[in-house]
């Protein structure tokens, strides 16, 4: 029996999903160590769960013991000369980042909100606006303790030479990006990325339809650190996929007169208040009544115009925090999606099959007058991992609100939007999802690598005790 005041109800960052589960968090291994028994010892499944930042039901699982990691939260080391950091895996980005910054460190890979813990980043390999340029995080991990289901404590380090198709799969490629199937991540070791001011150069330019907003992002790719577009999904015709470009980099040594101000956290902050005077955290209550289709439409229109007209070419300098995390910056925004709330779809598609696509996309959306509230497209490149979702490519992430009474619909325009990522040899990264159908996703893969996944799987957790809702549909119910 599991002791009943430890029910809680969780749910996806995008509030579409939720579970009710017997929530723990232990500050210790040994205390994980004891949940996992205790969970093994009343036959109920164990889901991990970082801050909940995964937008659908990657970390949550009905009637089972929610893991929370989020008390794991020390840093445990920190050389300022080499920007080497060990972390339990409660640390967000946040505090990582706050941390390293004063030092000229800053963590090589970002996601759009600073909140994710390092083992929900690692769990998900999570990428920034600079995939193509650096990889995902798994690429700058230097070494990983992984508490096994059995109790055994391993340390992971990458191979000297990954080989995927080797018969020996490694651990280590496949807990980054296997989304917490395999063990719970302890500590992760990571180099930080030094940088020699806290500001980045800011390039904006528009895109009038999609062919050029995947051209120009192309051509950024190798000359900026950081490329990141915003599409107009309302936008039809030859419009469909216009949108707006950013391009960043890092000031160099000597490019920034005041570093060791601009690198002080204080100067990092993001404003607590819109032009000085409305406070962010009521912002969200202003752009609730914009929060349908035609409200939406007038948004994105406005956003786009003024990017092309006033916005267009603009040059400046912004603060990191500032540039890398969009989605802070106004707090609890996510509200505007209520009572429904919102599911993500990003796929991942070949460079050269990704107009197509995307027009594909873009175009079943409008038709099912469903369309993305944001759209964000980024560049990428593949990795060695053996989960991974990247491809040499685009992505699109599509913000879809559910709209009580036409979730069906809903579920359904995903399938409608995958099909034809799935023929392109494209894949989807599972920390955005909710509603893929499991068919498709394991038809992403190439042949043997999920069977060497669930290989694994069964050597490290024959008994399934580490589940998720996610894992369930995307892989299968078990046993596998
Ligand atoms: C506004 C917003 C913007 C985002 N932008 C990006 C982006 O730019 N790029 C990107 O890649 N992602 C992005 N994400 C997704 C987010 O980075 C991932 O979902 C990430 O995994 C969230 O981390 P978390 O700590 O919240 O983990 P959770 O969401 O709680 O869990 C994620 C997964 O990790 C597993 N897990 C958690 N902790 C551990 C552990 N210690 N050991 C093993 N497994 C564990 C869980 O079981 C689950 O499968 C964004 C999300 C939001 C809400």
């Amino acid at each position: 029996m599991l002791p009943t005041d430890h029910l809680e109800r969780v749910e996806g960052w995008g509030m579409a999903v939720s579970a009710a589960g017997y929530v723990f968090r232990p500050s210790t291994v040994d205390g994980i160590h004891s949940v996992l028994t205790t969970a093994r010892r009343a036959g109920v499944p164990v889901v991990l769960r970082g801050a909940g930042r995964s937008y659908g039901d990657a970390a949550l699982l009905a009637e089972a013991v929610v893991l929370d990691l989020t008390r794991m939260r020390r840093l445990l080391a920190f050389d300022p000369v080499t920007g080497v950091v060990d972390a339990e895996p409660g640390v967000t980005i946040r505090a990582l980042w706050r941390s390293a910054l004063g030092d000229g460190w800053w963590p090589p890979i970002v996601t759009g909100t600073m909140e994710p813990t390092l083992g929900g980043a690692v769990a998900m390999n999570v990428h920034g606006k600079n995939n193509w340029r650096r990889g995902p995080i798994g690429d700058h991990c230097l070494e990983l303790d992984l508490l096994l289901p059995s109790g055994e404590l391993r340390t992971l380090r990458p191979a000297a030479e990954p080989d995927l198709f080797s018969t020996q799969p490694d651990l280590f490629s496949a807990v980054i990006g296997g989304f917490g199937q395999l063990g719970v991540v302890t500590r992760v070791r990571l180099q930080l990325k030094k940088v020699r001011s806290g500001l980045v150069d800011v390039l904006a330019v528009s895109a009038p339809d999609l062919e050029t907003m995947l051209r120009l992002a192309d051509e950024a790719k190798d000359a900026w650190e950081y490329v990141v577009g915003w599409v107009d999904a309302f936008a039809r015709g030859r419009r469909l996929g216009r949108g707006l470009l950013h391009f960043a980099r890092h000031l160099e040594a000597g490019e920034d007169p005041a570093p060791t101000q601009t690198l002080r956290v204080e100067n990092q902050d993001l404003p607590a208040t819109i032009a000085g005077v409305v406070p962010k955290a009521v912002v969200w209550r202003f752009l609730k009544p914009f929060t349908n289709r035609p409200g939406m439409r007038l948004v994105n229109r406005v956003k786009y115009d003024l990017g092309r007209t006033v916005g267009e070419g603009a040059r400046y300098r912004q603060p990191l925090a500032a540039f890398s995390y969009l989605l802070d910056y106004v707090p609890d925004w996510k509200h505007i999606y209520l009572p429904g709330g919102l599911i993500q779809h990003q796929s991942f598609v070949p460079a050269a099959a990704a107009e197509r696509v995307f027009r594909r996309q873009l175009e079943t959306c409008l038709k099912r007058h469903m369309p993305p509230f944001l759209a964000v497209l980024k560049r990428h490149r593949p990795d060695q991992f053996l989960m991974s979702h990247a491809v040499d490519g685009f992505s699109l992430a599509l913000d879809l609100p559910v709209v009580p009474g036409r979730r069906e619909a809903l579920w359904a325009l995903v399938r409608e939007l995958a099909e034809p990522v799935v023929e392109a040899g494209g894949r989807f990264y599972p920390a955005k999802d909710a509603a893929l159908p499991g068919e498709l996703y394991r038809a992403t893969f190439r042949s043997g690598e999920l069977d060497r996944f669930r290989a694994l799987k069964r050597k490290v957790d024959p008994e399934h005790l580490l589940r998720s809702r996610l894992a369930d549909r995307l892989l299968g119910e078990p046993p596998w």
